[in-house]
């Protein structure tokens, strides 16, 4: 009997896209993964070491909506696999999983590591070769991807290199790349912040060398694009009669009086920075000092100078979406190449939605490649 030769397929990266397409893959074509250093170790650190691996939002429409970058292109992707499918999958694989309060979906186990494990075992049927890729190129009848050590030939080849990569291969193969900017991630300041540093409010925690936490991470995703430097301002005590608060407790130091909408330290920064004495009396303020005060926490402006380096949970920018077809995740520049994961100009907020990408992409690409089977 003839037995009909499997396609061959190589995938660059072995991290969460490289290796969810791998899954998909392993047992209908002959799948090699490149993985420079051990595959899916960037899974580890994800969700503080817990691995938030999807987001409880099961209509995709809405899905897209967290993404900064990329909402339209995943819109066709999502209808194919979105966060129904992901828990599927990993409940396939054992991994069994909760939604936390805030709709963000984690393992049972709250291990990345028991995550990792489990995808692990269950690639079991996949080719890992350690090994940096260089360059693919384009041959007469398939594809030559030459590594630090060996030449290989491939049918297919899948890039899914992440965010934090050197780009060459992807333009070497003729695609142009959105500039590559941090986003959710930690920001550095004109401002000298390191007297309250540790301080939070309203989830900005203010830092050594800047501010950081979960508002500023938001921020730093829907202002990447932005040149820096960029100003932004926070209203840190709402909307509050302070007039009425004063006549209430005349006796009061302003700066305690204050300390009732924020931190006792904050108030004391603000109130330095006008300038005026937070031990002053609260019946001692007038209108023109009042109105002063309001607006140092109400209007409190920072200058952004830069990102924290090194710090990004995703990169902004990545191969151009424009050279992408959604429906397939194949190059509309070189056919038989195929992007999935980070490496494309897509990223999300925080909650689980930059693995999501991960998931959906690298499905619709394994997808095409098995000639829509999956
Ligand atoms: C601290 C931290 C916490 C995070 N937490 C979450 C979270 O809880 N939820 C969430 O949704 N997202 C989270 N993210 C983001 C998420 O981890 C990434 O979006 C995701 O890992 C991207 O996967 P990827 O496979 O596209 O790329 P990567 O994870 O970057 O994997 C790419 C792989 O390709 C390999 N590689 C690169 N170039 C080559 C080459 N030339 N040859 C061979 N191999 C190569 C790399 O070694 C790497 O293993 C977090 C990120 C960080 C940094």
């Amino acid at each position: 009997m003839e037995q009909e030769l499997k396609s061959s397929v190589a995938i660059i990266g072995g991290g969460p896209a490289g290796s969810f397409c791998a899954a998909q893959l392993q047992t209908l074509c002959d799948v090699t993964v490149f993985e420079l250093k051990s595959p899916l170790y960037s899974i580890l650190p994800t969700g503080g070491g817990r691995c938030n691996f999807a987001y409880a939002e099961y209509d995709f429409k809405e899905l897209v909506k967290n993404y900064p970058r990329g909402e339209k292109f995943l819109y066709s992707v999502f209808s194919k696999f979105a966060s129904a499918d992901t828990v599927e999958f990993f409940g396939k694989i054992g991994v069994e999983s909760y939604v936390q309060d805030d709709l963000r979906i984690f393992p049972k186990s709250n291990s990345s590591k028991a995550v990792r494990a489990k995808f692990l075992e269950y690639l079991r049927y996949t080719k890992f070769i350690k090994e940096t890729v260089l360059r693919v190129d384009k041959t007469d009848k398939d594809f030559k991807v030459t590594t630090d050590m060996n030449c290989y030939h491939f049918d297919k080849v899948v890039i899914s290199i992440g965010g934090h990569s050197c780009y060459d291969i992807v333009k070497m193969l003729g695609h142009s790349v959105i500039d590559p900017r941090p986003s959710l991630v930690g920001l550095r300041t004109e401002e000298n912040f390191s007297s309250i540093s540790g301080v939070s409010i309203n989830n900005v925690l203010f830092t050594h060398k800047g501010i950081s936490g979960p508002a500023v991470y938001k921020i730093s995703s829907l202002k990447a694009r932005e040149k820096f430097p960029y100003k932004i301002k926070f209203n840190f005590i709402g909307n509050i009669d302070l007039q009425s608060e004063l006549n209430r407790n005349p006796h009061k130091s302003i700066k305690n009086l204050l300390s009732e909408f924020v931190p006792k330290s904050f108030a004391e920064f603000v109130l330095m920075g006008i300038p005026i004495n937070p031990d002053e009396k609260s019946h001692r303020i007038n209108g023109k000092t009042r109105d002063s005060i309001l607006s140092a926490f109400q209007n409190f402006e920072i200058t952004v100078i830069g990102a924290v380096p090194d710090s990004e949970v995703v990169t902004s920018g990545g191969v151009d979406l424009k050279e992408i077809n959604p429906k397939t995740m194949e190059s509309k520049i070189v056919p038989g190449v195929y992007f999935c994961g980070e490496v494309i100009d897509v990223d999300g907020f925080c909650g689980g939605f930059n693995l999501q990408n991960c998931w959906s992409t690298a499905y619709v690409a394994a997808n095409a490649i098995a000639g829509n089977s999956l």
